[in-house]
């Protein structure tokens, strides 16, 4: 067992200097510079000091917003600082700004909610929408529409892939008394909370807003599931200090289109943008499936076929490493409910 393991970090290991080694090829081949990259400008302590800490709040071309102590300024990079860094700054990045409003280091990124590019795209392309999330609100219904598991079920592996703790949030529970079967499932064995509310009659709000306390978090799910009803919920409660509600100033008003982050209130935010929001449309393919399944990586080379699903196939190395306890059978159960779901 151990043999195998080591074998496959090694080959592992092999693929990656090859890659770097082919990749600084091309690079010299096309003179082309290495892409710069936010980790090259971490700044000494003591000049951190000196800068303000901000969230990017939104980002149009060399544009900066950026969310310093409840107020939205416009930055711009530092004109010695490589330009391509603005298109490696997403909504939720935490930012250092000096005297001059410019941008001058970038922080690490704790979580990301992302999606593939397209189809046939790989891991590696994905498209990173909001970072910095603590929580995703998947908001689902008791009715109108019908309850959609096998959306949730995609929206958890966005979470899963990107370290995003999910919430399960069921609105419109004034249509119906019934529950589907699986939400036992997903508090019970996956111990995700579930909060039942209803915007129509202000029920749940309160369980809502204490749990979303000093977080940021998205809200996620199908059209029409009460999205924006409901962050016009949050967004009325008594405790709004402030709010940033895109340039239109459409203040009080929640709109689709363009707001990007708003303040509840001290240290919790809802980012909201149309990125986040379509991602109900994510077309995930059969075979990428298991790219968002981190924990199958290092087994999935060793199976017998070269596009093996880990379903029915024979000689599966991952099926095998789910019977030796090496995979969590919730996670391979979760992959195969999905795989399903995928038409
Ligand atoms: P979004 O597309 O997810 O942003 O959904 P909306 O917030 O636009 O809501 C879609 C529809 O559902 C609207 O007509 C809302 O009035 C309605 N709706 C929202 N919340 C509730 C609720 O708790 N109960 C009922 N019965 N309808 C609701
Ligand atoms: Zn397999």
């Amino acid at each position: 067992m151990t043999n195998r393991y080591e074998k496959l970090k090694a080959k592992k290991e092999l693929g990656k200097k090859l890659r770097a080694r082919n990749s600084s090829f091309l690079r010299k081949k096309s003179n082309e510079k290495p892409k710069a990259n936010w980790s090259d400008f971490k700044l000494k302590d003591d000049k951190l000091l000196l800068c303000t800490k901000g969230i990017v709040a939104k980002v149009i071309r060399d544009k900066i917003k950026v969310l310093v102590n409840n107020e939205i300024i416009n930055c711009k990079l530092p004109i010695e600082m490589p330009k391509t860094l603005v298109s490696n700054l997403v909504i939720g990045d935490k930012v250092f700004i000096n005297k001059e409003n410019e941008v001058v280091s970038r922080s690490d990124r704790k979580t990301h909610l992302s999606r593939l590019r397209s189809e046939g795209a790989t891991y590696s392309n994905k498209h990173i929408i909001a970072v910095n999330i603590d929580y995703a609100v998947i908001v689902a219904t008791v009715a109108e529409p019908e309850f959609n598991a096998g959306l949730i079920d995609r929206y958890l592996i966005l979470c899963q892939n990107g370290n995003i703790k999910p919430i399960i949030c069921l609105n419109k529970i004034d249509l119906s008394d019934k529950r589907h079967p699986i939400l036992k499932l997903y508090k019970e064995k996956l111990g995700i909370d579930v909060i039942e509310v209803s915007v129509k009659e202000n029920i749940g709000f309160d369980k809502l807003r204490e749990k979303i306390q000093h977080k940021t978090i998205v809200l996620v799910g199908n059209s029409g599931v009460g999205k924006s009803s409901i962050t016009n919920k949050l967004l009325k409660s008594d405790d709004i200090k402030t709010q940033f509600v895109s340039e239109k100033g459409q203040q009080g008003k929640h709109t689709t289109t363009s707001s990007d982050l708003y303040i509840l209130n001290k240290d919790t935010y809802i980012i909201d943008t149309p990125g986040v929001r379509s991602l109900s449309l994510i077309g995930i393919d059969k075979q990428d499936l298991q790219f968002y399944f981190d924990d199958f990586v290092e087994f999935k080379t060793s199976c017998e076929y070269r596009d093996c699903l880990h379903s029915t196939e024979p000689d599966c190395a991952v099926r095998r490493a789910v019977e030796s306890g090496e995979i969590s059978k919730l996670r391979y159960e979760s992959y195969l409910r999905i795989l399903e779901s995928i038409s």
